[in-house]
């Protein structure tokens, strides 16, 4: 018995282009034998699908749970259609070429099929470096201009030959409208280079950078999002080496590894990491060393329980890794803290003094995008970056929004952009302190808005008027603008995250944030909504002597918190901290704080940890933002049997005075308690503290949600029991899931802030 003809209108809306779709759907169509067409619009794909039934509904099963891998369905909708004239299935033009969509997808790894070919001696591509298909390669960072078209990326400079051409235009090849589809024959190269600019005569460029790696020689390659800095991990010398020409002290280097077995011999992989490890955005995870880790040297990653890992993502890494390292540091080509280097003269003239060797290629790089760094937390992924793999793939938002441009924040910055109910964050800017960074985020700006077709009606920034990022729309005077106080952006990103609308309990742990009585905030508990929010508690304010200098220098922080708790006496307490100041520098300080001098006043819980560290003897200065909190995580026992005995007080809100922790702290290091033990146990303090102040709120307030940002959640001892704890009381917890916790995803808060702000001043 034959089943009833039916047919129907299939939208398809996400990132659905440019992916391989329609040839996948072309593909379906034909396994099932049914008729009809498929075409471009601008929220995704139309599909009209006709024959039997049953074969219908299979087809239909089959496109959710078997689309490509760079395709990212945001829903299906099916209407019943009229039976149409088809006697086959096609690929159709776009019946309005102006709608066509403007989501673009990520740069993503070389895929499985292509890595076959690449070692398969007997392929056209045989090692070739630049193999890639619609379901693999470069996207993001060689685009100038939609629609997403060979012509308007970095590939337009290569004219494919007769075999490239053949396969781009059959859709029922995997290169069917690959856009950075090339061969060996008519496709971009590598070449090696000296510092000094003279082209290093070889065989094959590849293998001689391998053999350089291994006499440890520091080469810089260029990649898919910029230049790294490679050097062989198992090289002491030449880590170290690096570390010197890179000024970069102590900050862990990333590694790439060839495979799980090569990552197994030197840190621990668990099921869930080994995914994200191998998923098609290849970001660095942070895995725990292994006790016998030392085929790895110190150097790479010092003090640090964790290495940052990846996998090789494109096939040059492959051909690379191939020459048996245990593993390669490859860390973003950039001095210091300016922006990773894209550009080969520009590589050639920022890093002649770093990199011995340059392995460049001649497919440019429209777009840099720092490798995205993630660990596996709490039951979730965790953003410390998000970048290279994941940018621009936009947040979903709970509403429609006018178009904005958000600014962000001035460290970790990214930008974000609204468009109907999407957001797009950019990747990793960087810190805005210099003239390379800002340069970075204007151009980045200006990308944004041609490749996503967006011009912002509104413009937001952060309170502090100093921000390179807020006189950057300062200078935008036809846009209205909004300023956000830093806390609520951080709540309001993790509440747009989740798709949550109404008040919240919103616990913004940080570093540094501008508050609205001009002090620096960064331990608050703010009942938020996303236009408003009030300010329901802090931790108590202590003076920050030297202002920035306190962050570089936490001993200034240990001296405020100390003076704070004890007055004047504090120098009798004969601390450990106090000896290695020195009685000067301890005179001068203190008479800073009291006579007020430069010396704003925090209620950053960062600081506080800052503080904590330095009083346990952990250090005394930093080399970058929160390394004293992260040695005094790192530190600190998984679990404490209790906390101190510490209680929050009440004025004007809820207080939680930092005194009681400290002195509670200082007798433990008079104890010759270990530090380990004192990390464990601050973390506990902090954690029972703030879960009973959430529960005296849902008293008042009758709220149960709870929203966790900012960058102290970045620490997984805290984040993690946080999470435990007030679960445990039954609140409902929305932690990071999709953006940094860091600053980094300030920006996406900001944009639904403004929106809400601008409908309500000006609408
Ligand atoms: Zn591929
Ligand atoms: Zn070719
Ligand atoms: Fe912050």
């Amino acid at each position: 018995m034959a089943s009833e003809v039916t047919a129907k209108r299939l939208r398809v809306n996400g990132i659905v282009q440019g992916v391989g779709f329609r040839p996948f759907v072309f593909q379906l169509a034909e396994k099932y034998s049914l008729n009809g067409e498929v075409a471009n619009t601008s929220s995704g794909v139309t599909i009209h699908i006709q024959g039997p039934d049953a074969q219908v509904t299979a087809f239909e099963a089959d496109l959710t749970a078997n689309a490509p891998p760079l395709a990212y369905i945001v829903e299906i909708s099916g209407e019943p259609q009229p039976i149409g004239e088809f006697d086959n299935f096609a690929i159709v033009k776009s019946k309005n070429e102006s709608e066509i969509s403007t989501l673009i997808s990520p740069d993503v790894s070389v895929c499985d099929d292509c890595r076959a070919e690449l070692f398969a001696p007997h392929d056209r591509r045989y090692r070739y470096p630049f193999i890639n298909c619609t379901n693999c390669g470069p996207r993001y960072t060689i685009i100038d201009d939609i629609p997403y078209d060979r012509p308007m990326t970095s590939m337009r400079h290569f004219q494919m030959c007769a075999d490239c051409q053949a396969e781009y235009d059959d859709p029922a090849n995997r290169r069917f409208h690959a856009q950075p589809n090339a061969c060996a024959e008519c496709g971009p190269h590598v070449a090696l280079y000296d510092s000094a600019v003279n082209r290093v005569a070889c065989q094959d460029s590849i293998l001689e950078a391998a053999t350089l790696l291994k006499k440890g020689y520091i080469l810089a390659v260029k990649g898919l999002g910029g230049y790294h800095l490679a050097a062989d991990a198992a090289n002491a010398d030449a880590v170290r080496r690096l570390r010197d020409r890179k000024m970069r002290e102590e900050k862990p280097f990333a590694v790439m590894a060839y495979d799980s077995i090569a990552i197994r011999r030197f840190a621990d992989l668990d099921e869930v990491e080994e995914e994200i490890l191998t998923s098609i955005q290849r970001p660095i995870v942070l895995l725990r060393k292994r006790a016998s880790a030392d085929m790895i040297c110190p150097e790479v990653a010092p003090r640090n329980k964790y290495f940052g890992v990846m996998l090789p993502y494109t096939p040059l890494h492959y051909i690379l890794l191939e020459q048996d390292f245990t593993a390669l540091v490859m860390t973003s080509a950039n001095l210091s803290e300016e922006p990773i280097a894209i550009d080969n003269e520009e590589a050639f003239k920022r890093l002649g003094k770093i990199a011995d060797y340059f392995l460049v290629h001649n497919r440019d790089i429209y777009l840099r995008s720092d490798d995205s760094i993630v660990r596996y937390t709490a039951g979730s992924k965790r953003f410390f970056r998000r970048s290279r793999g994941f940018v621009p793939v936009p947040v979903f938002l709970r509403n429609k929004l006018p178009q904005i441009l958000a600014c962000g924040a001035e460290l970790k910055n990214t930008v974000c952009l609204t468009k109907r109910d999407k957001a797009f964050l950019s990747q990793h800017i960087g810190d805005l302190e210099n003239a390379q960074t800002y340069d970075f985020f204007r151009l980045t700006v200006r990308h944004l808005k041609r490749i996503l077709d967006i011009q912002p009606e509104v413009i937001a920034c952060d309170l502090h008027p100093d921000y390179l990022s807020t006189r950057y729309a300062e200078e935008q005077r036809a846009l209205p603008k909004v300023r956000i106080q830093h806390h609520h952006a951080h709540i309001v990103s993790g509440m747009a995250e989740h798709k949550l609308d109404g008040e919240v309990i919103g616990l913004a742990f940080d570093g540094t944030g501008l508050g609205t009585d001009n002090a620096v905030w960064g331990g608050e508990i703010l009942i938020a909504e996303t236009h408003k929010f009030e300010r329901a508690g802090h931790l108590g304010y202590v003076a920050m002597p030297g202002s920035t200098a306190a962050i570089k220098e936490p001993w200034r922080m240990a001296i405020s918190y100390l003076q704070d708790a004890y007055g004047p006496d504090f120098v009798d307490l004969g601390l450990p901290v106090l000896d290695s100041i020195g009685n000067d520098k301890l005179a001068v300080i203190s008479q800073m704080i009291n006579q007020e001098f430069n010396s704003p006043m925090t209620s950053s819980l960062g600081r506080l940890f800052d503080g904590v560290a330095a009083i346990c003897g952990i250090r005394n200065r930093v080399n970058f933002e929160g390394q004293a909190a992260m040695e005094l995580e790192m530190l600190a026992a998984d679990t404490a049997a209790s906390g101190y005995d510490c209680a929050w007080e009440r004025e004007n809100g809820f207080l939680v005075p930092p005194a009681p922790i400290i002195r509670a702290v200082v007798a433990d290091v008079q104890n010759n308690v270990s530090p380990a033990e004192i990390g464990a146990k601050f973390h506990l303090t902090l954690v029972q503290l703030f879960s009973d102040i959430c529960d005296e709120l849902r008293r008042e307030y009758g709220l149960d949600r709870v929203v966790l940002s900012g960058g102290c959640f970045q620490n997984a001892t805290l984040l993690s029991g946080m999470i435990r704890s007030l679960q445990a009381r039954k609140f409902d917890v929305y932690s990071h899931e999709q953006i940094p916790t860091n600053d980094g995803g300030i920006s996406l808060g900001q944009a639904v802030v403004a929106a809400a702000v601008y409908e309500e001043r000006f609408a």
